[in-house]
């Protein structure tokens, strides 16, 4: 099924949709955190992410710096405080450092993430760093070198963990690890990336394999978040569950033993639409209520056809208010987007 664009009427004024106040949804979700793809170009081709012969957008549809500081500009009053600059691979869009520093100067922005692969992080932490960025995710499924270029179909696993060394020296924090698990190729992984977190100091979250990517997904290809936590059980003795924050983190946290903490997202087994607050902007300037929509909102268009605040608010509005209730991932009635995951941002 290919995706329904709305060009958004700017006319239109739905009716009971709130014009003023947060980014409410029909089911009184309010979003507060957007995801921005700076680039749909990666310099690894993950197998779960993208298909190997993949084709990027010309450059000319991204959405510049300057088109997305605007667009978060407006965003904010609306209630939105929370950012993460994706891709693609974030660290291949040349300057980004600029646009970090963009951000970082819009009042009212408490918190600015990046999520990379690692494998330029060594050359640009330190750039990254003095732009004012401290909370960074690296993507690491593996730590062994034949595994990584099996999912990455590239080389690089030395470079991560050396982006990985160069971020701590320089004292983001927190550095987050993220692991994709999928039954057959990571459960290998599970208790190195463990132990590996526990002594440098980082967060580690495991991701249930999510039917986004570019390779044939299937239910049993999925190694479930609660068999991460069995195995980890088994290594590490019993994890206590922590209870935290205002809910609307994906990560389910567990409390090892004798201290520290490990991440698992049940992206599949326990969705966690009913406390989404997130909004995607894809880097051709799309805007998204889910990871999974099939519809989008073309912002670019709005932004690059001279429309008003007022106008683009109205849409944004207009796109919380069609969020659906959630995206039936264990359901039949559940269509997988045409878009993979370099082209959303994850
Ligand atoms: N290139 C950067 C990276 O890999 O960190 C940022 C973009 S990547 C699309 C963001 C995250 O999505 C990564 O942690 C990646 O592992 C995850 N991801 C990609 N495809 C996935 C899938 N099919 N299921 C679960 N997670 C996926
Ligand atoms: Fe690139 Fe990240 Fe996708 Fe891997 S998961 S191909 S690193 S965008």
């Amino acid at each position: 099924m290919s995706h329904r664009i709305r060009l958004p009427d700017v006319s239109e004024t739905l009716t009971s949709m709130p014009t003023s106040g947060p980014l409410v949804d029909t089911f009184g979700r309010i979003h507060t955190n957007l995801r921005i793809s700076v680039t749909d170009r990666c310099n690894l081709r993950c197998t779960y992410c993208m298909p190997e012969d993949v084709v990027f957008l010309p450059r000319q549809e991204l959405l510049t710096y300057e088109e997305i500081t605007r667009f978060v500009r407006l965003l904010v009053p609306l209630g939105v405080t929370k950012l993460r600059l994706t891709g693609g691979e974030p660290l291949v869009r040349r300057d980004l450092d600029k646009l970090i520093a963009q951000l970082r100067q819009i009042p009212g922005i408490r918190d600015l993430s990046l999520t990379t692969n690692g494998i330029l992080l060594a050359e640009q932490a330190e750039c990254l760093y003095h732009a004012g960025l401290r909370r960074i995710n690296i993507s690491l499924d593996t730590l062994r070198p034949d595994v990584f270029r099996h999912l990455t179909r590239r080389e690089g696993l030395e470079r991560v963990l050396e982006g990985i060394r160069v971020a701590r020296r320089l004292g983001f924090h927190p550095i987050k690890i993220n692991a994709v698990s999928i039954r057959g190729v990571t459960e290998d992984e599970v208790i190195p990336l463990a132990q590996f977190a526990r002594e440098h100091g980082l967060e580690l979250r495991f991701i249930e394999y999510m039917p986004i990517g570019a390779g044939h997904w299937e239910r049993s290809k999925v190694y479930f978040a609660e068999e991460i936590l069995q195995q980890l059980q088994r290594t590490f003795g019993p994890l206590r569950p922590v209870l935290e924050g205002d809910g609307t983190t994906p990560a389910q946290e567990w409390e090892y033993p004798d201290g520290g903490r490990v991440g698992i997202i049940a992206s599949v087994s326990r969705p966690f639409c009913h406390r989404c607050n997130r909004l995607r902007l894809t880097a051709d300037g799309k805007l998204r209520y889910c990871l999974f929509a099939l519809e989008e909102t073309d912002i670019k268009s709005l932004l690059r056809g001279g429309a008003s605040d007022d106008e683009i608010v109205l849409a944004v509005r207009q796109c919380v208010w069609a969020k659906w209730e959630g995206h039936q991932i264990n359901t039949a009635r559940f269509i997988k987007p045409t878009r993979t995951m370099h082209t959303i941002g994850g």
